[in-house]
């Protein structure tokens, strides 16, 4: 299929490049503290069919990709919190099932096979955690040399998969937002693809397979989407998928999608209920850590797709989240990551507001082994060791 790209604030349309990231025009007035101006997307000009394959889908040909099985995650049908809540078609969409255990390999599989096609070998990006351990673990695959910049307070489970994965970790003293600033300067000066969420357009393209494979699997579009949201590269990811199977006249219309932010971390959420839509920079915090973010990267795009297509953001209290993944974990198995919990949080608090034979898909992106200090938060210490089985 031909593709290009268009810019999603001006409209102009760019061959894909590997060194074009934004779009030039628009990213002149980028101010350092506020989200991406001139993000660009993948467009398609052809025709694919409903038995469609994912990799008919992408802008890059099967041979770039790395020999690593990304994507095809199960979506769950889970029977006992299905009747237990009253909604017969919750699904979970289990992205902790990647290969890195998080749903940032969908972006990090097309940005390494994009890298590869162009020859480029050092791939370089930001990131709280995930993004980082993913592209590790997929460079890996590759063979591409990977460089990460991480906020010191990254959990020490995706710090220390990086450095298995064999990528060069530089942790940061500062936040993510810092983070993301250091790796920007670090790839200009010393080269390499950047493949920091948003900016490299790759990211937004490969996370779309996720709604790809639910349109798969389900034989439609779900009613409605949750997924947490920090940067809001998943958000527009999800949007893209649905969006293109509209284009190609597979689906009538696109869900409706909550997007669910931590009350600590909650920029988008103040953003949309704004007069001006304009992102106020103000400190977050979070046990969340993979959706602990002080100015979302893809903010106005992903606000932009939200009062387009009717989305909701919502948010809620640690407390919820905390509470979300240990009755998630109880209930159906499913053990995943805060950033995770924080989708399923979101649509407890609104399931009053849905119709109960709605076929909903909530997004659990992150497994929850990736962070156990947050996760002990929701369970009781244990006793003391015993003795004798008569102190139980
Ligand atoms: C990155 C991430 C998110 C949020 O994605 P954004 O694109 O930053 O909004 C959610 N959950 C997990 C586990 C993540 O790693």
């Amino acid at each position: 299929m031909k593709t290009q790209y268009r810019c999603t604030d001006c409209g102009l349309t760019f061959k894909l490049e590997p060194n074009l990231m934004v779009c030039p025009s628009c990213s002149k007035g980028q101010k350092p503290d506020e989200p991406l101006v001139g993000v660009l997307e993948v467009e398609y000009e052809g025709k694919i069919e409903a038995d469609f394959q994912i990799i008919d889908f992408l802008p890059v040909e099967k041979e770039f990709f790395p020999p690593i099985p990304v994507g095809n995650t199960p979506l769950w049908e889970p029977k006992n919190l299905r009747s237990q809540l009253g909604f017969s078609n919750l699904y979970f969409k289990d992205d902790s099932s990647n290969p890195t255990s998080s749903f940032k390999d969908r972006a990090s599989y097309l940005v390494s096979a994009f890298a590869k096609k162009h020859g480029i070998n050092e791939i370089v990006l930001a990131s709280t955690g995930n993004a980082g351990s993913s592209m590790a673990g997929i460079g890996a695959a590759q063979g591409q040399d990977i460089t990460i910049f991480l906020p010191k307070a990254a959990p020490p489970a995706k710090l220390i998969q990086a450095q298995q994965y064999g990528a060069k970790v530089i942790l940061v003293d500062g936040n993510y937002d810092r983070a993301f600033d250091f790796s920007l300067a670090y790839s200009k000066v010393k080269g390499g693809m950047n493949r920091n969420t948003a900016y490299n357009p790759m990211t937004i393209e490969g996370k779309k397979t996720v709604s790809l494979e639910v349109f798969k699997d389900l034989g439609c579009a779900p009613d409605y989407v949750f997924v947490s949201t920090g940067d809001g590269c998943i958000l527009a990811g999800v949007y893209k998928g649905y969006k293109d199977l509209l284009k190609m006249g597979l689906i009538e219309s696109i869900p409706i999608i909550y997007s669910v932010q931590s009350e600590g971390s909650d920029a988008l959420y103040r953003a949309f209920n704004s007069k001006d839509g304009k992102f106020v920079n103000t400190p977050t915090a979070t046990i969340a850590d993979s959706i602990c973010v002080d100015v979302p990267r893809n903010g106005y795009h992903a606000l932009k797709q939200l009062k387009e297509f009717g989305g909701k953001v919502i948010t809620v209290a640690d407390v919820d989240i905390i509470k979300a993944q240990k009755d998630l974990s109880t209930s159906t198995g499913l053990f995943t990551e805060p950033a995770g919990a924080t989708a399923y949080a979101g649509f407890l608090k609104a399931m009053n507001e849905l119709p109960k034979d709605a076929t909903i898909v909530v997004m659990t992106t992150g497994n929850g082994l990736k962070d156990v200090a947050t996760a002990s938060k929701g369970v009781d210490p244990l006793p003391t060791p015993i003795n004798s089985i008569n102190e139980i």
